[in-house]
């Protein structure tokens, strides 16, 4: 039954293109092979000043590749990238496969206690990762994991430019016992170890979410998932050679690897890299790169607004918006088409939908849900379905509000290792997103609530548990709760509950600072409050949902 028969709605969306569509490539590598063929002299990665051509990134990846090979990496192995916005980020993630390798890609405003977490998790064999990040944080780490190779890297490379307000306040740092990954290319260099070859069922990449319960999870990307949504970028919104990608997303996460790197390795299209998103750099990137097109959280549009003097042109070139991770207020989306005259269009999908589920076709204006006040999430991308379901499973009628659950060739294989909780998120391959949310009778799809405890601090998410956790650390704390408290920029913002033990003292500015230490920045809590007793069921769990509730009428 094709997708046609099972959601008639749906030729209203499809701009003349079919609904099912091919993976055309094997694999993430015969996807860049091609690209490469196409025309091996034209820049893809644009670095500040400087840029690499697809023949370049490809010689590159080889040549790492090959070192890898030679250092003793085996097919399947796991390479951590602890990298920002770098072009070494995407030579060395295609480096990997080349080995026949899985990338993994760690968040680098991770601290000692969360890398350990996943470098453990994923039994990582190699770490590839910024000097200032080797001195501060892995240096500490890899003693006790896996890692049997360390290779540094600075974001020095692959540009010219010194006085930069981002680059300008980095320098070199030398990493004993470490490999440096330019002098490691250039031993290689002209080489393509043969490696295994990769399939569509391969994984790709583990890309790490947490959860309620236990430690983070990998999930599991395989390179289909890779390919097909990288088409669906091209596809949906009108992709080619000539465009020019922004990358404003963090390429660690989902939305940067596919919406920045993957499309980009497809269609040949250069993607601007600027070591990490500065909304006064991106003005003048846009301008200097003639930028075509970006996707991040609204959190981006909201700060290139609020730059001082942006000319209601600077935008100009940029005509294809997409943003995606966390919800758009409908007044951001107008104010900034007065500020910019482009519009913002809303793309939805999780980790493991390997970024998009739904988008707004480009062009088309999404409606808002007349009672809560939702900007519209989109309608299915190809090939991909969505159902609604209630409690028990049973699908929903268009209107009604319950779960969605989604399959399509974009839903990633499961997570690393974790067979219980892969069975629990994805049982039978279809993925139970923890969004809430009704389709209406036009096939447009509105997100309304959360079941899942996630704190989306501006598409950054935060997992009350993981908080609460490091709070229980405090020698001080007898209990703790995290919530998430409206916030004007991020969407929503980390507020803690905690209740002392008896005779014992601590402020709330020692508790903040003990999990700000011990925790990426986004996720520690900007408001801790301590109160006698923590409101809790006859049974003594506590009840977070009255503390939500508490906390909003806090805000007003
Ligand atoms: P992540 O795994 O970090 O990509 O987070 C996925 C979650 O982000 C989803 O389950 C949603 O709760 C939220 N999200 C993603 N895109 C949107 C969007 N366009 N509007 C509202 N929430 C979104």
């Amino acid at each position: 039954m094709s997708i046609y028969d099972q959601r008639p709605w749906l030729a209203r969306y499809d701009q003349g293109q079919p609904h099912d569509i091919e993976v055309e490539f094997g694999s993430v590598l015969d996807m860049f092979g091609a690209c490469v063929r196409r025309d091996p002299g034209a820049p893809i990665i644009r670095y500040f000043d400087g840029a690499l051509t697809r023949g370049e990134v490809d010689e590159l990846s080889g040549a790492f590749a090959a070192g890898l090979a030679d250092a003793g990496f085996a097919a399947g192995e796991r390479v951590a990238l602890f990298l920002q916005n770098v072009p070494q980020f995407i030579i060395a993630m295609l480096g990997t496969w080349k080995a026949g390798g899985i990338a993994v890609a760690v968040n680098p405003m991770n601290k000692e206690r969360e890398l350990d977490l996943i470098l453990r998790d994923c039994g990582a064999a190699v770490l590839v990762c910024l000097e200032d990040l080797y001195q501060d944080v892995a240096a500490k780490v890899i003693g006790g994991s896996s890692v049997k190779l360390v290779v540094t890297t600075s974001a020095l490379e692959y540009q010219t430019r010194t006085d930069d307000r981002i680059l300008g306040r980095i320098g070199r740092i030398s990493c004993d016992g470490t490999l440096d990954m330019a002098t490691l290319m250039g031993r290689y260099r002209g080489q393509q170890p043969p490696g295994p070859a990769l399939g569509p069922d391969d994984v790709a990449f583990l890309t790490y979410t947490s959860g309620t319960t236990g430690p983070p999870k990998g999930a599991m990307t395989t390179h289909r998932n890779v390919v097909f949504n990288a088409q669906t970028y091209r596809d949906w919104i009108g992709i080619g050679p000539a465009d020019v990608i922004l990358g404003v997303a963090p390429l660690f996460h989902i939305t940067g690897s596919i919406g920045h790197v993957a499309l980009s390795l497809l269609t040949g299209a250069s993607v601007v890299l600027t070591y990490r998103f500065d909304p006064a750099v991106a003005i003048e990137t846009i301008r200097d790169h003639r930028v075509t097109f970006t996707v991040g959280s609204i959190t981006v549009f909201i700060a290139l607004m609020n730059v001082p003097d942006a000319a209601r042109d600077a935008l100009a070139t940029l005509t294809k918006i997409y943003s995606g991770g966390a919800p758009i207020p409908p007044s951001t989306v107008a104010a900034f088409q007065n500020t910019f005259g482009h519009y913002i269009h809303n793309i939805y999908g999780l980790t493991e939908t390997t970024s998009p589920s739904h988008a707004v076709p480009l062009g088309s204006a999404a409606p808002v849900d007349r009672v809560s006040g939702a900007l519209s999430v989109g309608v299915p991308v190809y090939s991909t379905i969505v159902r609604i379901v209630d409690e028990e499973n049973r699908d929903l009628p268009p209107g009604e509000i319950g779960e969605l659950v989604t399959e399509g060739p974009q839903v990633v294989a499961g997570y690393w290792n974790k067979p219980e909780e892969t069975a629990r998120a994805l049982p039978g391959g279809a993925l139970h997103t923890g969004d809430v949310g009704y389709m209406d009778d036009r096939g447009w799809f509105y997100l309304v609530d959360r079941k899942k405890d996630q704190i989306n601090v501006g598409g950054y998410k935060v997992w009350p548990r993981e908080v609460e956790d490091v709070l229980y650390e405090h020698e001080a704390v007898r209990e703790a709760a995290v919530v998430g408290v409206p916030d004007p920029y991020r969407g929503e913002t980390v507020k803690a509950y905690v209740s002392l033990k008896p005779g014992v003292t601590a402020t709330v500015e020692e508790l903040a600072a003990h999990c700000k230490q011990r925790l990426a920045a986004y996720k520690y809590p900007r408001q801790v409050e301590i109160i006698d007793e923590l409101p809790k069921t006859v049974t003594g769990k506590i009840l977070r949902r009255e503390l939500r509730a508490r906390a909003r009428g806090q805000a007003g």
